[in-house]
């Protein structure tokens, strides 16, 4: 089998550029071991997070640190005995966390994220998936009225530098719109631009058929066999080997079981995060997406349940489960809204794939012809997949891409 390119990882990042690029008329082939969408695509809290312009930064105050070093909290937990092999990564990204370096970063990163509801509108148009999608933003709350007041002045900052818009719930107000939850709750806000996702796995799905409607081919295979050939790149599959004279390696959390063969080296880390469903009792409904902002987890009223997902775990990629922060999140939750009975065997486990920067490595492999990167969203890849998609495939078709594409360029880091 030949193809123009071969996409390595169809999570929502590789399917994205591989419908980009059959729609400018390369033939591609998409190549998972699973099948598509199964992996970090799926487990996500569904947020098209319009709002996000600046990405999650590591703490810098002595004291927060302090208090994330005892391990005993919701949104973030480590695993002591990974962190040697770690703490090179989170130097890095707490070096990058630094007020003005991240103030810098977040204007760098904004036009990503200010693509991020159009370009999936574009797809969700065209893959017939607006089933799937809500369009009616998403909540914080908080507890107390002082971390309500500064959130409201970050939205109002936000709000004017990106135009953002969203609308103040004073404690009335937040519980018209969710009676059934607990009065805990000084207030919150909605992001309004913001969509939401009944089904992550489905709408990846969706994009996967339009896809293959547009005469791309889905494959299993094992990116880890990619090699050099005289006219591009091969790798097995379970229909043969492929050749194309192009490769984008889009393997999320695995990326460098590609990369680094090939000397790229990058310093890398994940943040894994878990998520279990829940029925609810009592015919209670929860409405919108809500986070308790100052215990850090986040319900999702899914098409499966309502989904419970957690911050970062500080973990190996492929350290066994610790649920640990689920387990934390789930007695703080049932306090807030009556959650029913887990639906699920065992809890959800996926690693959000991280730079130090905290922005994705989109464009050109440095020292090889043909081989083209896109990994590394992080907190956003749900957002970013559509947009990653159209500019990766305009850079590598030769098209001025729709964003300029520098600051997320590979050889930003020495590898
Ligand atoms: C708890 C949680 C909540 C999140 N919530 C949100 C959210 O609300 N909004 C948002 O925008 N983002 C969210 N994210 C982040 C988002 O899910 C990820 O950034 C995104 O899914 C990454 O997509 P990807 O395509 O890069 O990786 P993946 O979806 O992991 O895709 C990589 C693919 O590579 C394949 N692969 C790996 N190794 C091989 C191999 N050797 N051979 C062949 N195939 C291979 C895998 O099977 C997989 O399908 C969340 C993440 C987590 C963990």
């Amino acid at each position: 089998m030949t193809a123009d390119v071969i996409v390595l990882g169809a999570g929502i990042i590789g399917v994205s550029t591989a419908i980009h690029l059959a729609r400018r008329g390369k033939s591609v082939v998409l190549v998972d071991r699973r099948d598509p969408g199964c992996e970090t695509s799926y487990g996500n809290a569904g947020l098209i997070q319009r709002e996000g312009v600046a990405p999650y930064g590591f703490p810098q105050e002595f004291r927060t640190l302090m208090r994330y070093a005892l391990n005993n909290r919701v949104d973030a937990f480590y695993h002591a005995r990974a962190m040697p092999r770690v703490a090179p990564f989170l130097l890095r990204y707490w070096w990058h966390s630094n007020v003005d370096r991240h103030t810098l970063i977040t204007k760098a990163y904004a036009p990503l994220i200010e693509h991020s509801i159009s370009e999936h509108a574009d797809l969700i148009e065209a893959a017939n998936a607006s089933h799937l999608i809500r369009k009616d933003g998403w909540m914080e709350v908080f507890r107390s009225p002082a971390a309500l007041d500064k959130e409201l002045a970050s939205a109002r900052a936000k709000q004017s530098e990106y135009g953002l818009a969203f609308e103040a719930l004073d404690k009335a107000a937040l519980a018209s719109r969710e009676p059934h939850l607990s009065d805990d709750f000084a207030g919150g806000l909605i992001w309004r631009d913001p969509w939401s996702v009944l089904d992550p796995l489905a709408l990846t799905q969706a994009y996967v058929a339009l896809f293959e409607k547009l005469g791309g081919r889905f494959v299993h295979g094992d990116a880890t066999t990619l090699t050099p050939v005289a006219n591009g790149w091969k790798v097995t599959t379970e229909d043969g080997p492929v050749q194309g004279e192009e490769v984008v390696v889009a393997l999320g959390p695995w990326s460098d079981t590609v990369t680094a063969p090939l000397g790229y080296r990058y310093l890398v880390g994940v943040k894994r995060g878990y998520h279990m469903h829940y029925g609810a009792r009592d015919g209670a409904k929860l409405n919108n997406w809500l986070m308790d902002a100052e215990r850090g987890y986040l319900l999702a009223p899914m098409n499966q349940g309502i989904r419970l997902t957690t911050g970062a775990e500080f973990a190996l990629r492929d350290a066994p489960k610790t649920p640990v922060q689920l387990a934390r999140a789930e007695a703080i939750a049932r306090n807030v809204f009556p959650l029913g009975e887990r639906l699920d065997a065992e809890p959800w486990m996926g690693a959000r794939p991280c730079t130090p920067d905290m922005m994705p490595v989109i464009g050109k492999a440095p020292r090889h012809r043909g081989l083209w990167f896109a990994f590394g969203h992080a907190h956003h890849g749900l957002t970013l997949g559509p947009v990653t998609g159209r500019i990766l495939a305009e850079t590598m078709t030769g098209e001025k891409p729709v964003i300029d594409i520098s600051a997320y360029r590979p050889e930003r880091f020495r590898a």
